[in-house]
């Protein structure tokens, strides 16, 4: 089956628009991904949301462990 070929806006390559091509629909899928990935700024938001979540959940293991133990005692 063919697909319509496009070109990238970002690096004026050819490809093939397919139907699941995830991103922008006129960008290749090398670029699509290089913008899914995001900028260097976005990426530490996320690694900070990640370690905060982290943290909450170890807070909440380690109240959940404190209330077994004393329900052991
Ligand atoms: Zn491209």
């Amino acid at each position: 089956m063919a697909f319509p070929i496009k070109i990238c806006v970002v690096c004026s390559e050819e490809f093939e628009l397919k139907p699941d091509k995830p991103g922008f629909a006129n960008r290749c899928p090398e670029c699509s991904a290089e913008e899914s990935t995001g900028p260097k700024t976005k990426r530490h938001m996320d690694a900070d949301e990640r370690k905060s979540a982290s943290e909450a959940n170890d807070a909440r293991r380690q109240a959940m462990r404190d209330l077994l133990y004393r329900k052991d005692s």
